[in-house]
């Protein structure tokens, strides 16, 4: 079968391997659709820890081909979104429930070989079944889900909130929608993209604002602001200094900011402590999809999340090196690797 493979920090081919066979609680799923991330360009250029050679690829979704002995509650021929986030169960972290902060964490297609395949091999505690009346590109959609979905668990939006997303990328954008679905009546997108902007709007934002056309504080706190004195929950979906410098001045007394992006290791912001004790801020990090990838899935596959309007780009599996290799074009959101292109 074909596979693209890290082979080591900077080299990505698309190559023949064997394909794999399931052992025991193992499915053997036929993927049908692995969707490009960040966070693969950063695995590409060694900016993630890795465990090289490996298959990429965290964001997939397909059919159940065969199945290891031991397997129980799944049919062949089911379709299954992977939640690539493997706890060990035994350590600490994990038997206070905090599986996200796993001391033995492993990842399907970081750690182990993942989507960006023919075939897959998926334990079954990390696989959810979806319909397979769903369009089978969404099922690449329910991991970036998961983790937006932790950020706004952990926002604690209530019915009438006032909410800023920072950052219009894929996770921006699934976090505005996920804002309004939580009861936030006020949702406002900061990214520099006119044709982002527009689209948050039709995705449900209620309005947005551009970072590089001046000062979004004065625009959105201000007395003649958005939002005079500020928003109830500020998520950070960026990833750069400025945003995560903007959050806590964006959030009004009392308020949360959530903290969703990734920044590079010993990056440094400047940020007043003073505001956070004075100002009663909750400044929280949220990290990948602790026990949210059955929502996220339910949510995917409800129809109530527009993922169709995120998909950018359908590509095969031997165009993807060339895509990760280079940063995302202009507007483009979610780039979809789909079997049986090209
Ligand atoms: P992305 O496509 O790079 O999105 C980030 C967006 O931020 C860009 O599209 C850019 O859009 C916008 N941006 C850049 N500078 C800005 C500024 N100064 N002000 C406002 N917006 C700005 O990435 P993504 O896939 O959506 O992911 C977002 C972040 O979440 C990444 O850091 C990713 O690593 C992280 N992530 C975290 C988790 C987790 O578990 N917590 C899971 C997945 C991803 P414009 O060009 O329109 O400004
Ligand atoms: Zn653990």
């Amino acid at each position: 079968m074909k596979a693209m493979r890290l082979e080591s920090i900077g080299n990505l081919f698309v190559r023949e391997v064997d394909k794999p066979v399931p052992g025991p609680g193992d499915l053997l799923v036929r993927v049908e659709v692995c969707g490009i991330c960040g966070t693969d360009r950063h695995l590409l250029h060694g900016e993630f820890p890795s465990t090289p050679p490996v298959t990429l690829g965290h964001e997939f979704s397909g059919i159940i081909e065969a199945m290891g002995a031991d397997v129980q509650g799944f049919k062949l021929g089911a379709r299954i979104t992977g939640d690539p986030n493997i706890s060990c169960g035994r350590c600490p972290q994990c038997q206070a429930g905090r599986i996200n902060l796993c001391r033995n964490l492993k990842a399907i297609g970081i750690s182990r070989d993942g989507g960006f395949a023919d075939y897959v091999i998926v334990p079954q505690k990390q696989a959810f079944e979806i319909p397979l009346s769903l369009d089978p590109r969404f099922g690449a959609f329910c991991e970036p889900l998961a983790c937006c979905l932790h950020g706004i668990d952990m926002a604690e939006i209530k019915a009438g909130s006032s909410v800023v997303v920072l950052g219009g990328g894929v996770i921006g954008l699934l976090t505005v929608q996920l804002a309004r679905l939580a009861g936030a009546t006020t949702v406002i997108l900061s990214t520099r993209q006119e044709a982002k902007r527009k689209l948050a709007e039709r995705l449900g934002a209620t309005g947005s604002v551009d970072p590089s056309a001046g000062d979004i504080i004065a625009q959105i706190t201000g007395p003649d602001g958005l939002v005079p004195g500020g928003v109830d929950v500020v998520i950070e979906c960026a990833g750069v200094a400025e945003t995560v410098e903007q959050s806590t001045r964006l959030a009004k007394a009392g308020g949360t900011v959530v903290i969703l992006s990734v920044m590079a290791q010993g990056d440094k912001v400047s940020i007043e402590p003073f505001d956070i004790l004075f100002r009663e801020l909750r400044v929280l990090g949220s990290f990948i999809n602790p026990h949210t990838h059955r929502r996220a899935a339910d949510l995917v596959a409800s129809g109530r999340i527009d993922v169709e309007a995120l998909i950018s780009r359908e590509i095969s599996l031997d165009e993807a090196p060339e895509v990760i290799r280079h940063p995302p074009a202009p507007g483009e959101v979610k780039v979809l690797v789909v079997a049986g292109k090209g």
